[in-house]
């Protein structure tokens, strides 16, 4: 059975709310799905999916590397829990190239979260730039030498290479095939590796029948219930 975590970015409101969540409790679905949703929902999120006693596992976009003080408009990883959270995304493409987020600051909310007990979904994916002058790889090495000595299970990694985010090009089969061989090889073979980068509930299938693919993290197409339920459907 294969993952898939959609993540609504800076988007939807608590209609889709309220759309979302009961089409797939309806629809019988837990633990392999899981959902990163803007902070301000969290609460109703886990209120909608404890009343249902559903499973699936409801996530945040980003958390502090800090655990309490001074650090105002900041969440804190024990803070995502006492509301219900046990996923985080970290590093996702679009915080580490509009907010800054180095390295390090990722390693510290790395930390953080494995440190709260939550579980990291840790992005990592090369830019066009990159891959054009044939680094891809070795920044790949660097991003997952903050993972050694973590248990696999964990966290888990989700490849999102920057160029097919948000932007309708999805990545070959043999490109996400030979980069989750990569970070397998590098990682561990029991490392869980989701594909994340334009996926849709038409090369849904595409992407989820490769052996190297565990699951799949959906940005966009997760803000319609129908169209993530029918990607759900596939992976199930
Ligand atoms: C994402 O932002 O994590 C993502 C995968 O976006 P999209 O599916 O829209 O490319």
């Amino acid at each position: 059975m294969k993952t898939v975590i959609g993540n609504w970015k800076m988007n939807g409101n608590i209609d889709l709310l309220h759309e979302v969540v009961p089409t797939l409790v309806q629809e019988g679905l837990g633990s392999t799905v899981g959902l990163c949703l803007p902070y301000p929902y969290l609460g109703a999120a886990h209120l909608l999916l404890r009343e249902a006693q559903s499973g699936i596992k409801l996530g945040a976009q980003n958390v502090s590397e800090h655990p309490s003080g001074g650090h105002t408009g900041e969440i804190s990883a024990g803070m995502l829990k006492e509301f219900g959270c046990r996923l985080v995304l970290i590093g996702h493409p679009e915080r580490r190239s509009m907010y800054g987020e180095t390295r390090e600051v990722t390693a510290r909310k790395l930390h953080a979260a494995l440190d709260a007990g939550l579980y990291p979904v840790y992005c990592v994916g090369e830019t066009l730039a990159q891959r054009e002058s044939g680094k891809a790889h070795q920044q790949m090495v660097d991003e997952l030498s903050l993972l050694a000595g973590v248990p696999t299970d964990r966290f888990a990694i989700a490849y999102e290479p920057s160029w097919a985010i948000g932007g309708g090009v999805t990545a070959t089969a043999a490109d996400i095939s030979e980069m989750h061989g990569f970070i397998k090889d590098v990682l561990g073979a029991g490392t869980r590796v989701l594909y994340g980068g334009s996926v849709k509930a038409h090369n849904a299938a595409q992407v989820l029948c490769l052996g190297s693919v565990d699951g799949v993290l959906v940005g966009n197409a997760a803000l319609s219930a129908s169209e993530f339920l029918s990607i759900c459907r596939i992976a199930d």
